[in-house]
């Protein structure tokens, strides 16, 4: 059987050998009357795709395809779907599938805390007890409000990383009201940082790059970075304290961090903002002296709401951002070594899974 009956997927059979994905199918849960279904034409490949494919965040769902930078096109819609989407849209979805919209943050438009959200993979539909899979498949079904339409001049393979990486980074600097001017610093020049500096950078922003060391310091400026901040430089403090207004860490580990030096780098009032989910072991504390002798604010930002995605394509799609992106034909060996490159961050800076036509029968 093929779709539409069930969905052909290539994911994690054994947890033990994660890096050996295998293909299966899965049965997706019953057509609601605002669902779509997209044909998937490519996916990015986020770090949370490897938490959850490596066991990290738990073994319980088997088998699991991951993916949720998806791009595709609409090819079943339901008759009460979003309006403005058609059968043969282009369309993405990003790491959530579902919503109730009748919950405290869908009433205010924060459909992405709502109280009942659905993940796009790994997750579980509340009415169905249905578990979800992601964008490593032939298709996928989510609930219409969950999936933008992608704007002519953003190519499939660089609008992909902006679904769950791109959001990511970027509704935090729409919540801290950045703009001309503001001064931003970004820590971790990853898969999602690279695209919070292009994103801070077309919003107007003094943007200061931060890592451990030099490293990254020339693709920092490439990136459109106005400076650079080492924290392994022994006058750290001495160049950078009291720089920032705005500071976004999009570090996916704990280990090793200095969030000491990042709060010296903010100014009286600054406002630190947490977006990504390290392992569940790793816990943070911050100095509360620290943050009250100097005003500072402390923010967690999960993806964004759909009216931001949408400003952010629309933004993207004017200001030119593309994300760096590197191509991979997806099967069972490149999707597994895809996951170990991007696992020892191999990656510059973010893959996107393509050639799903000729993989999957669609
Ligand atoms: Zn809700
Ligand atoms: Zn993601």
């Amino acid at each position: 059987m093929v779709y539409p009956e069930t969905i052909e997927a290539v994911g994690v059979v054994d947890y033990d050998k994660w890096l050996e994905p295998k293909r299966f199918e899965y049965k997706p849960q019953d057509f609601r009357d605002y669902d779509v279904d997209i044909e998937i034409e490519c996916c990015g490949v986020c770090g949370s795709d490897i938490h959850a494919a490596s066991g990290n965040w738990g073994k319980h769902q088997n088998p699991l395809a991951v993916g949720h930078e998806i791009v595709g096109k609409i090819v079943k819609i339901g008759p009460n779907a979003k309006e403005g989407l058609k059968l043969g849209d282009r369309v993405g979805v990003g790491a959530q599938c579902d919503c109730d919209s009748t919950c405290i943050a869908c009433v205010e438009s924060h459909e992405n805390n709502c109280r009942n959200a659905v993940g796009t993979y790994q997750s579980k539909y509340k009415e169905s007890g249905i578990e979800t899979n992601g964008g490593n498949a032939s298709h996928i079904r989510v609930n219409s409000k969950l999936a933008f339409k992608i704007p002519d001049n953003l190519p499939s393979e660089v609008a992909a990383p902006l679904l769950c990486g791109g959001i990511t980074g970027f509704s935090p600097l729409l919540q801290a009201k950045v703009g001309k001017g503001t001064k931003v610093a970004v820590a971790g020049i990853g898969g999602i940082g690279h695209m919070t500096i292009l994103f801070a950078k077309a919003l107007g922003a003094e943007v200061t790059a931060v890592s451990r060391n030099t490293k990254k310091e020339q693709v920092s400026k490439e990136l459109g970075a106005d400076h650079y901040a080492a924290t392994d430089d022994d006058d750290f403090e001495k160049k950078f304290k009291d720089t920032v207004d705005v500071f976004v860490n999009t570090t996916s580990s704990f280990t090793g961090s200095s969030f000491d030096k990042y709060l010296s780098m903010l100014k009286p009032r600054g406002q630190l903002y947490f977006i990504t989910a390290p392992p569940a072991h790793e816990q943070l504390t911050l100095p509360p002296f620290k943050l009250l002798m100097n005003n500072i604010s402390v923010h967690g930002s999960a993806i964004g709401a759909p009216h931001e995605i949408e400003y952010m394509l629309e933004l993207a799609s004017k200001e030119n951002i593309r994300p760096w992106v590197q191509t991979v034909d997806i099967n069972e060996k490149s999707l597994g070594e895809t996951w170990d490159k991007t696992e020892r961050g191999d990656v510059k800076f973010r893959y996107t899974m393509t050639g799903y036509d000729k993989f999957f029968k669609h």
